[in-house]
């Protein structure tokens, strides 16, 4: 049997390794590689902020790893991994359920020889009370479709009250790093492409976009110029 590399989590390192692995090892038939994501596509990160403001349509720019697994000699495997291991080799993949709830693909067990976990990271809210509860986070596409959906329902809301009076939205947002700053960036343009689409209950000066940020300016990471207000 060909040496079997598993790896766990299909996002920017581990969809590259699969199919860097995929294309050598797996080709000449050297190693089995198989990649594990809990999801069935992927959707690269940085673009995130652009799903959350509408002006990307997910879809459009998703991935999908049985499409890319069957060009690039590896094998994709739907599922969630919850338990490792180590002595016996192998790890178990949570059962995959569909929208109505009922199981799609069942809980199940994988062995390796060589195991790879590449499963990302999450944002960290340092233990702020009521952060996990109240606000939105940015680490996945249904969190960023969830931002979108429930920006427009606050438009559709305003545009259904006919109220004379306008209406304002405000966006805090917690962290100036370059996601934060696009982010802020998007939905400025966004609160006039909804205005000029008809929606303009809300005026695009009524959405307010706060930036929160600890340190002393944005884009903490980059070089100073770059952070300074262009007038
Ligand atoms: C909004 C946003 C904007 C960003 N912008 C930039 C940028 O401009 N430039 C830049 O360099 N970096 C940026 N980053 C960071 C960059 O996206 C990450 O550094 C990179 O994605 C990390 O790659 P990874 O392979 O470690 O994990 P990820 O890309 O996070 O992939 C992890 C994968 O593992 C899967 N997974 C997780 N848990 C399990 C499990 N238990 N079982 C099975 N599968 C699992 C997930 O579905 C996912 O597909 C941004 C990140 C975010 C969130």
């Amino acid at each position: 049997m060909s040496h079997r590399i598993l790896i766990v989590g299909g996002g920017a390192g581990g969809l590259e390794l699969a199919t860097r692995l995929g294309r050598t090892l797996g080709k000449r038939g050297k190693a089995k590689v198989t990649l594990v994501d809990a999801n069935l596509t992927h959707i690269w990160k940085p673009l995130l902020h652009e799903v959350a403001a509408g002006s990307l349509n997910s879809s459009e720019d998703e991935l999908n790893y049985v499409a890319q697994a069957k060009w690039n000699h590896f094998e994709f495997q739907l599922g969630r991994m919850t338990g490792l291991n180590r002595a016996e080799q192998r790890i178990t993949l949570s059962a995959t359920l569909d929208e109505r709830g009922e199981v799609l693909v069942p809980e199940r067990q994988l062995g390796y020889d060589s195991l790879v976990i590449a499963v990302g990271s999450t944002t960290n809210d340092f233990g702020t009370a009521g952060a996990a509860e109240h606000c939105l986070f940015l680490d996945t596409r249904e969190q960023a479709e969830r931002f979108h959906s429930q920006l427009l329902s606050h438009y559709l809301r305003a545009h259904a009250s006919q109220s004379d009076t306008t209406e304002q939205i405000n966006v805090a947002i917690v962290g100036a790093g370059a996601t934060g700053v696009e982010l802020a960036a998007e939905l400025h343009h966004a609160a006039h492409q909804l205005a000029a689409y008809g929606l303009d209950s809300i005026h695009p000066e009524n959405m307010r976009i706060t930036l929160i940020e600890a340190g002393p300016r944005v884009l903490p990471a980059l070089p100073e110029r770059i952070g300074k207000p262009v007038h």
